[in-house]
């Protein structure tokens, strides 16, 4: 601890956001370019080092956060850097896209504001990549032994990356034309830019790791075939079969999944394609889903021009500070939090049809219909209030006038349609995950499961834990059972509850 009384003379101090009216006009990240680094020696001195440091088993990595914030605080980026990197492939991800359970686990948050510790991460990766203190880091010799990765989100990558550098050569499969996940083609770039994703590719490929890239494992490479020709197989295919909202007038057009909606507006970003064609410009949108999807659609809803914008949340409207009898620290707690995008739509007035004008959200709401015009297409959304037990409150009931609705009802597993699953005979979970046993294996010999496929929907900071952990167990596989590569979470750990 550099400073023993830092956190007694320092305030909390996040990275300060854009402001509104400028950061929707593009798409690049929402916060202030180069306003990190003045304040963030300050809040690394914040920490306590305090004996027990509860943010460590917070963050599924172990990220070993008292260690480089007392770095940070001394300027000593270099060990900062490496010491970040011993548990975590891709800092500037998480340092970006994290919610930061470990924040709600700091013990200084039992009665003070959190050590900003997303954001010190962030500042050390940043700088790591500034000073060329993460250059690629291929390994001494090969093992002859071959894996398939098939999936390059953060699970898939993390696994490839972890063991290529133990020696084994390592082809990742993705299906779609550009490598990354929902890192490329889900999460918009006002939240990540993508040259952050650039950067890490092409320190894998400096390492050694290949990408075949628009290739379906299942459709376009048979998944026996693949088993065959390599020693061991990872699948890292996320869970990308969204779940649906049975309610009359679904069929109607206009009504979009959150994952139909965003790839075209991230497309659109890359060049491919001059305007998307679901654009929400001057249209009447509801979202409905109040997780980080629907987040994602609100913000790129803002950026494309709509008219109006309402997202519908079916819980409460949490409390603004922690329940301690429900959700006693060190927990993650539902509490009220007003994103980026939340702050975006309430501040240019886009939400008529909610609670609050500063908030685009309505809680409480759960939808029972949707009309259309006669040309077939969706003209109104009818809702109503619910209870703590979705039971519908009667007299609640009203209408939103709408020409786009998004669908973000979250993801319930791995997409069967292309076979794969079937293809290999690989046992399933009944809410229809990849099952597998501790140590990451299916049923099937020399094949494994991480990240979303098998965990079901999760976070980006899992799917690295998860990449890492599987990597272990398949050098462990492939060298017999020893292994130095660390496993930071077993496939059955959850995260901090009560
Ligand atoms: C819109 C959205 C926003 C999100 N925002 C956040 C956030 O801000 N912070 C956060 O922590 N988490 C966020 N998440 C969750 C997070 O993105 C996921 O938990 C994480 O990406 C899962 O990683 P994964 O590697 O398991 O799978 P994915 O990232 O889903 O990657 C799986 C990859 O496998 C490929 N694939 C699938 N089948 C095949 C096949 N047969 N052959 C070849 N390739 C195949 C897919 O194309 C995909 O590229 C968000 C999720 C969504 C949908
Ligand atoms: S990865 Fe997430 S939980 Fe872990 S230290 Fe970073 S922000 Fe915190």
């Amino acid at each position: 601890m550099a400073d023993p009384k830092g956190f007694l003379t320092t305030p909390r101090e996040e990275w300060p956001r854009r402001p509104v009216a400028e950061r929707v006009r593009d798409w690049d990240e929402v916060l202030v370019p180069g306003a990190l680094l003045p304040v963030i020696g300050g809040q690394a001195d914040r920490c306590m080092d305090c004996g027990v440091p509860f943010c460590h088993d917070a963050c599924p990595l172990g990220n070993l956060i008292p260690e480089w914030n007392e770095l940070v605080s001394r300027e000593d980026w270099r060990a900062a850097a490496e010491r970040l990197h011993a548990t975590n492939n891709f800092p500037e991800f998480t340092g970006r896209l994290c919610p930061a359970p470990c924040e709600s686990g700091c013990v200084l948050a039992i009665n003070q504001p959190a050590v900003t510790i997303k954001n010190v991460e962030c500042a050390i990766a940043d700088r790591a990549w500034e000073e060329g203190f993460a250059p690629p880091a291929p390994p001494d010799r090969l093992s002859g032994r071959t894996v398939a990765v098939i999936g390059s989100g953060p699970a898939g990558l993390a696994a490839a990356q972890q063991l290529t550098r133990a020696g084994h050569t390592v082809a990742v499969y993705e299906r779609d034309d550009r490598v990354g996940g929902l890192m490329r083609y889900g999460i918009p770039g006002f939240k990540m830019e993508k040259h952050h994703l650039e950067r890490r590719l092409a320190q894998m490929r400096a390492e050694g790791t290949k990408f075949r890239t628009s290739t379906t494992v299942g459709r376009d490479v048979d998944a026996e075939e693949l088993r065959a020709r390599y020693d061991a197989v990872v699948i890292a295919t996320g869970a990308s079969a969204w779940r649906e909202l049975p309610v009359p007038g679904r069929e109607l057009a206009g009504i979009h999944q959150a994952m139909e909606y965003l790839p075209l507006a991230n497309r659109v970003c890359e060049g491919d394609l001059e305007s998307s064609p679901l654009s929400a410009a001057g249209r009447h949108v509801v979202i409905i889903g109040g997780g980080d999807t629907g987040a994602d659609c609100l913000g790129t809803v803002v950026r494309e021009g709509a008219a109006t914008v309402t997202q519908l949340d079916i819980y409460a409207r949490p409390g603004t500070s922690r329940d301690e009898d429900e959700e006693p620290w060190p927990t993650y707690p539902k509490v009220y939090r007003m994103s980026a995008a939340h702050e975006e739509a309430g501040a240019l007035r886009l939400a008529p049809g909610a609670e609050a004008e500063v908030d685009a959200r309505v809680f409480a709401a759960s939808t029972l219909r949707f009309a259309g015009d006669a040309e077939g297409r969706v003209c109104r959304l009818d809702l109503v209030e619910v209870d703590s037990r979705r039971r519908a409150v009667a007299g609640t009931e009203r209408s939103l006038r709408t020409d786009l609705v998004l669908l973000a009802l979250g993801f319930s597993g791995p997409d069967r349609g292309d076979g794969l699953i079937a293809r290999l005979g690989l046992e399933t979970e009944p809410r229809g995950t990849i099952a597998r046993d501790a140590g990451f294996a299916t049923n099937v010999p020399g094949v494994f499961a991480a990240g979303d496929a098998a965990r079901g929907q999760s976070l980006i900071v899992w799917a690295i834990a998860e990449g890492r952990a599987v990597a272990a167990a398949v050098d462990g596989h492939l060298t017999g059972g020893e292994t130095r590569l660390p496993a930071p979470v077993g496939p059955y750990d959850r995260p901090m509850t009560v």
